[in-house]
């Protein structure tokens, strides 16, 4: 048996049918890392030894009520992006290269605090969650396990490729426009972006807060919808986050689905998905129809307009969350400086990458007073009726079927040179985010 092919749930009955301990399994791990880490990039930061004498002491427990039946143990990855108190919390940035949170994002009290998981490390990313390659992040350019001369997708690149590789059983990542998806799509993992309010953010360091949500990258759908019940559930640190009954999200999960209307936007098929990808998507259609579903073609307009509406939103959003890395109360301090305005300018030369920059400057002039409205305020307008009529949508159809990304993993390089082209690879993914989706957030808080 190899352990590190196992999926989480798999781990969890050999765990319970004490057929393997923590240590064995977190052990097995820490050697897959030290294998293939200098191959795959995956981490910014490793707690290795930290890792096995947390698995050794729940061993020791693990006979107790407390770590009974439950998933106490089974090692996972944390994008870098979530406050871990104690280790380094990077966002992938020179900004933030040294700093590390006096405290626990919510997602992680619940898992390594509460539920006893065992952190393997953080996890790479493209740097403040900006980009689709990872290629963005100031430490290493993590590698597509299939094939190393391509990117594993982005932003979480760093979860997905360990996922892939074996390096974790599990892992969380974020989504503010596809960086669940995407890169768990070109690493083939599955990746699961939740709906806005259901998983807190807190201690998630924020990049556009109206878009951005926590979730599981896994082996199966099975991990997945285990790791969505243990992380999701209000939280009144997060003013965002749903006051909605906590939920076992397995628990219809074999379910057959005979009778169940899926919708295909014909906007998601048109020019420039590539033949492989809407193969694939062929194929998906055709099992379903085997399994009972109905299937029927619909028609979201709007989503054409959705990667502009999300560019100016999410800039706009990231411009003013990034205001607080000044050199002073965050971040990198720069070290030549004449006076307080040289302090703030020097220090966000030197911290921030270009990508980040980018998005700085875009959403500063989408904000200013001249352009506000033009620029805005009007993608303010189209958001609603992107949610309009995805609510539409879901009126006929209970799941809606798209690509997630429009081409399959491209090599290192391909897109750097030119952002428009990195910010086509969102074209499937982004009104997701817009939408507020899976579900329509107004219809979960009812409940
Ligand atoms: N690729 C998108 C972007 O660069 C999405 C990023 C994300 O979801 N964090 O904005």
């Amino acid at each position: 048996m190899n352990i590190t092919e196992l999926t989480v749930h798999e781990l969890r009955e050999k765990l319970d049918k004490k057929e393997l301990t923590s240590e064995e399994i977190t052990k097995a791990y820490v050697d897959r890392i030290n294998d293939k880490e200098k191959d795959i990039n995956a981490f910014v930061t490793t707690t290795l030894d930290e890792a096995l004498n947390k698995a050794k002491e729940i061993d020791k427990e693990k006979n107790s009520e407390k770590l009974e039946n439950s998933y106490a143990g089974i090692p996972l990855g944390i994008k870098d992006n979530m406050c871990t108190k104690g280790v380094k919390t990077t966002c992938s940035s020179r900004m933030l290269e040294n700093f590390i949170a006096p405290y626990d994002a919510t997602v992680v009290n619940k898992l390594v605090n509460e539920e006893n998981l065992i952190s393997l490390g953080k996890l790479n990313m493209d740097e403040f969650a900006m980009g689709s390659s990872t290629e963005t992040s100031y430490f290493k350019k993590t590698k597509n396990p299939w094939d190393l001369s391509r990117v594993p997708g982005g932003s979480s690149g760093g979860s997905a490729a360990a996922v892939a590789a074996n390096m974790v059983p599990w892992a969380l990542g974020s989504d503010t426009g596809g960086s669940i998806r995407q890169p768990a799509s070109l690493c083939g993992v599955v990746g699961l972006k939740p709906t806005y309010g259901l998983v807190s953010r807190y201690g998630l360091v924020a990049f556009a807060s109206s878009l951005d949500q926590i979730g599981p990258i896994t082996k199966d759908v099975e991990d997945s919808a285990i790791l969505l019940s243990l992380i999701a559930g209000h939280d009144e640190k997060d003013s965002t986050s749903a006051n909605v009954p906590k939920k076992d999200y397995t628990k219809n999960l074999k379910k057959d689905i005979k009778g169940l209307k899926i919708g295909v936007p014909k906007e998601f098929f048109g020019d420039g998905i590539n033949k492989d990808v809407k193969e694939a998507l062929e194929k998906a259609i055709e099992v379903y129809k085997e399994l009972g579903a109905e299937i029927g073609e619909i028609s979201i307009d709007v989503a054409e307009y959705a990667l502009a509406t999300y560019y100016i939103i999410a800039c706009a959003e990231a411009s003013s969350n990034l205001g607080r890395f000044d050199g002073i109360r965050y971040g990198h301090r720069a070290k030549d400086f004449e006076n307080l305005k040289d302090l703030y300018k020097n220090s966000r030369s030197e911290g921030f990458g270009a990508e980040v920059k980018r998005r700085i400057i875009l959403g500063t002039y989408v904000l200013s007073a001249g352009y506000y409205d033009a620029y805005y305020k009007k993608a303010q307008k189209v958001r609603t009726l992107v949610q309009n009529e995805f609510s539409r949508g879901f009126e006929r159809y209970d799941v809606l079927l798209t690509p997630t990304s429009p081409i399959t993993a491209f090599k290192f390089g391909e897109k750097t040179e030119n952002p428009l082209e990195m910010y086509l690879s969102d074209i499937c993914t982004v009104s997701v985010n817009i939408a507020g989706l899976p579900r329509n957030i107004s219809s979960l808080r009812s409940r």
